[in-house]
């Protein structure tokens, strides 16, 4: 009884399995030479993107019509994106990062929206993305200066996004832009937007230090013809923008929790292996006191950090149904967030430093995985604005530890 998924009785059974196919998954088809390539060349794994894709891995808790895995808890999101992570990070990375966003239109989309867009997303043939960062406007995007201009039945796009996952490879994704610029956030507005449209032009970003197979790129808009119907929502999703990101952001920051529970466990089996059979002195090095206290201190905030991940996760199926203030559930997906990618830097360091200079070379991986780490401490908000967030709701008296 120590696993964590028996914490969840009425889905562990099924999560188990779950879990077992993703673990299967991963053995039949990651390999290290493999993520070292693709790390190297930044290039996205189409290949196990579409596997997964038929498998149901990519968003295992949302309906099947949507050619989702049908699971009904999001822990089982949790499950894949950890187990994935944990066989092989630079790829279990790439491969939960295809659909990101997506959620985003699940959650506000229009019926035919979800039905024209998710299942290409899901059956792995397209991957996704959510445009809200600008060059000027990364923390704070209060005010953006992408404008959508309304004429008559459509809107004429202009402005610029930095920074975005997929915008490379995916054909379409949702992009926040400004409707009426006077109103700030409160004027703010979600379209789907296709990279293939006039007007349309997507610029790779490479030389990234971690996730070099996640593609990430600039999308520029040149008043490009947007009809109302791909407004997030339709005509009711005018102007609320803003306020869908955020409630989508409470949800979505896990990811990058969950990542860092992957991320960890990947680094702990190293060194836990490694320790073992490093000699030194005469004698294995995990014999050693000293290495002893990191990989004890490493179990713990593995065990401490994936507790809280799992929580904010579970949290999820009642927000989603309405059942848990929106800021209640900002602050616990934020204090997951920021302390499973704080104590992963810890951890995957230590990781390191039990490899000697030998963790300091591509070989062994683990300087990977520090890299390929590091960015989840920055996306999603950034972790000093998701510790502001906790205390936003303190202050508001909607959430208390
Ligand atoms: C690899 C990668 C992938 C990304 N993918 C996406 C994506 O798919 N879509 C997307 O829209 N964006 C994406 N981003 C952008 C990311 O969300 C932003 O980089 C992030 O929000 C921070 O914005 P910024 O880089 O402009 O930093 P800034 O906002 O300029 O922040 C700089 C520093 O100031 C701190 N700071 C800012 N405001 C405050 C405050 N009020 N109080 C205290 N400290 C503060 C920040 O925490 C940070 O340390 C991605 C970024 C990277 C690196």
């Amino acid at each position: 009884m120590t696993d964590i998924l028996d914490l969840f009785p009425q889905y562990a059974e099924e999560l188990k399995l779950l879990r077992k196919t993703a673990r299967e998954f991963a053995q039949r088809n990651f390999s290290p030479e493999l993520a070292r390539e693709l790390d190297k060349k930044e290039e996205f794994p189409w290949d196990l993107y579409r596997k997964a894709g038929e498998l149901g891995l990519l968003a295992p808790s949302i309906p099947t019509e949507y050619n989702g895995g049908g699971f009904s808890t999001y822990l089982a999101d949790i499950v894949v994106t950890e187990e994935l992570i944990r066989a092989e990070p630079t790829l279990g990375t790439a491969i939960m990062s295809g659909p990101f966003s997506s959620h985003l239109l699940y959650f506000f989309g229009t019926e035919e929206q979800k039905k024209k867009y998710l299942p290409p997303v899901y059956k792995g043939e397209t991957t996704f993305f959510g445009a809200y960062t600008e060059p000027e406007h990364g923390t704070d995007i209060t005010q953006l200066n992408t404008i959508a201009e309304r004429k008559g039945d459509k809107f004429i796009i202009r402005g610029m996004k930095t920074f975005i996952t997929n915008a490379p490879t995916a054909k379409y994704g949702v992009l926040l832009a400004q409707t009426e610029p006077e109103k700030r956030h409160r004027g703010q507005t979600l379209f789907i937007i296709h990279t293939d449209w006039p007007g349309v032009t997507i610029r790779k970003l490479t030389g990234k230090m971690g996730q070099r197979s996640i593609p990430v790129g600039e999308i520029y808009l040149d008043n490009v013809e947007v009809p109302i119907d791909y407004v997030v929502g339709g005509e009711k999703g005018i102007n609320q923008g803003f306020y869908w990101t955020l409630a989508y952001f409470n949800v979505s920051r896990i990811g990058p929790a969950a990542m860092a529970i992957g991320l960890m466990l990947s680094a702990f089996d190293k060194a836990f292996e490694y320790a073992k059979k490093r000699v030194q002195f005469g004698q294995q090095i995990i014999n050693f006191q000293l290495i002893q206290e990191k990989l004890g201190r490493m179990a713990m905030l593995i065990e401490a950090a994936r507790s809280l991940v799992y929580r904010a996760a579970y949290y999820v199926d009642d927000y989603i149904k309405f059942k848990i203030d929106p800021r209640a559930m900002a602050a616990i997906t934020s204090a997951a967030k920021v302390f499973a990618t704080d104590v992963a830097n810890q951890v995957i360091d230590d990781a390191i430093q039990i490899h000697g200079g030998y963790g300091y070379f591509e070989e062994f991986d683990v300087e990977r995985y520090w890299r390929d780490h590091r960015v989840t401490r920055i996306y999603e908000g950034t972790n000093e604005i998701n510790l502001l967030t906790i205390v936003d709701a303190l202050r508001r008296d909607a959430w208390k530890p």
